[in-house]
């Protein structure tokens, strides 16, 4: 099966090709702009279908003027301001149909208009496609017109693979190529290990329902009184200095620092989970809705478990593994799980669970996470095999109301399991 694959390297820079990376960078953010401003005023001023152009017109208008207007535009490959500018044209494409989703009800996320980047704010970073070749025995990439870029770690990187196009940007003081594959994946066999579910939370990382939790690493909160004490030196330097260039490289180094330890854990965690575990079972967390808590949101953006989820999302095929993603709101804290007794008054103080029903005094996390492992015995025993015949439950707008076995989503095959009636609790 073929799949699409990133690999990302450090690039090992002289000062020589660090100005000309930046300058790379540049050109592809002026591109961005001077479509963006052509656009609008094309926008404002004309009528009917004429209103809009797309990606190739623009590039074709840019070359005209480069002769004229642009000429420094000719130190770099052509490829740099054509790619802006069909990035340009995708963020366009995906804020109409963003529009016409919201329209239809079908979507409540929210794509906005592309907008100006500004020099020293935005991120550093420009697409190359064509003849691109990587040496691993050497270390280096071969670039169109940048030449042999040295990366700085001896790669993994597969030789029958197509490459499909580089992204290279720059991080603190650091530059990176990603390279975005088209490679064989061979089917491996089914992963023989036992069967996992994990309760996500903020007091541990995940409660494992084999009974031994992961701890939940405090990245940034550690060293909170070193961010606070760099971010006060950063505004207080004068605005155009020197020294509020260093400051500012020093808190993004800082930053960096922490991304990349956050990146450690949560890739091995993932990968020791998914290369163990036949099936791993995991509650679909709505990150985004919990880091809109003002008190919580800095602890739950320190953990990443949105990058945890889709982590395991693409390690469990890899690894003959099968990733399970159980309903939002399924109520795997409020229940029994020796009883399934539905705990209505629980709040988020109640560290441990008191059962009234069978006496049974648990964790809160761990109680979570063996409901976690029920939900799924039960679901792949019980439900799977009656939900063809079962019908939806609907409310007044047609939507599905939210019981509490509505949908398991099986991403190894990316198939949508039927939706069932849910299962009324006591
Ligand atoms: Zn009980």
């Amino acid at each position: 099966m073929l799949v699409t694959r990133g690999y990302k390297y450090e690039l090992k820079v002289n000062n020589k090709e660090r100005t000309l990376l930046g300058k790379c960078a540049g050109i592809s953010r002026f591109a961005w702009n001077w479509g963006l401003a052509a656009q609008k005023s094309r926008y404002q001023t004309q009528t009917g279908v004429t209103r809009f152009t797309n990606a190739m017109k623009q590039h074709k208008e840019l070359n005209r003027l480069k002769h004229t207007d642009f000429p420094w535009m000719y130190e770099v490959s052509k490829c740099i301001p054509q790619e802006a500018l069909r990035d340009l044209d995708r963020a366009y494409q995906n804020f109409f149909t963003n529009h016409q989703q919201r329209k239809r009800k079908q979507t409540i996320r929210y794509v906005g208009l592309p907008r100006f980047k500004k020099k020293g704010k935005c991120k550093d970073s420009f697409r190359l496609t064509g003849v691109i070749h990587l040496f691993p025995e050497v270390k280096q990439v071969q670039f169109p017109r940048l030449g042999k870029l040295r990366i700085k770690e001896r790669s993994n990187f597969p030789l029958s693979a197509r490459i499909l196009s580089v992204t290279i940007s720059r991080t603190a003081d650091r530059w990176y190529v990603a390279l975005t594959v088209k490679e064989e994946q061979s089917d491996c066999k089914p992963n023989g290990g036992p069967i996992i579910a994990l309760d996500k939370g903020l007091s541990v990382f995940a409660a494992l329902s084999s009974g031994i939790p992961i701890a939940r690493p405090r990245f940034l909160l550690q060293q909170a009184r070193k961010q606070r004490r760099l971010s006060k030196a950063h505004s207080r330097k004068q605005k155009g200095s020197n020294n509020k260039r260093k400051s500012a490289l020093r808190l993004a180094q800082f930053y960096r620092r922490i991304t990349n330890q956050r990146h450690n854990f949560l890739h091995q965690t993932s990968t020791y989970l998914a290369k163990n575990h036949s099936v791993i079972v995991t509650e679909d967390l709505h990150v985004k809705g919990l880091m809109q808590n003002k008190k919580l949101s800095k602890y739950w953006g320190d953990l990443s478990h949105g990058l945890f989820q889709r982590l395991l999302a693409y390690k469990a095929p890899l690894y003959g593994s099968t990733l399970i993603e159980i309903d939002r709101w399924f109520p795997s804290s409020k229940l029994c799980s020796n009883c399934m007794y539905y705990h209505r008054n629980l709040t988020l103080a109640d560290r441990v669970f008191h059962c009234p029903l069978c006496g049974l005094v648990l964790d809160r996390d761990q109680n979570a996470a063996f409901n976690v492992a029920n939900y799924y015995t039960i679901y792949q025993f019980l439900l799977f095999p009656v939900a063809e015949s079962s019908a939806e439950t609907l409310n007044a707008c047609g939507e599905v109301v939210r019981p509490a076995f509505k949908q398991a989503r099986v991403v190894e095959s990316g198939r949508t399991a039927p939706k069932t009636v849910g299962n009324d609790y006591p």
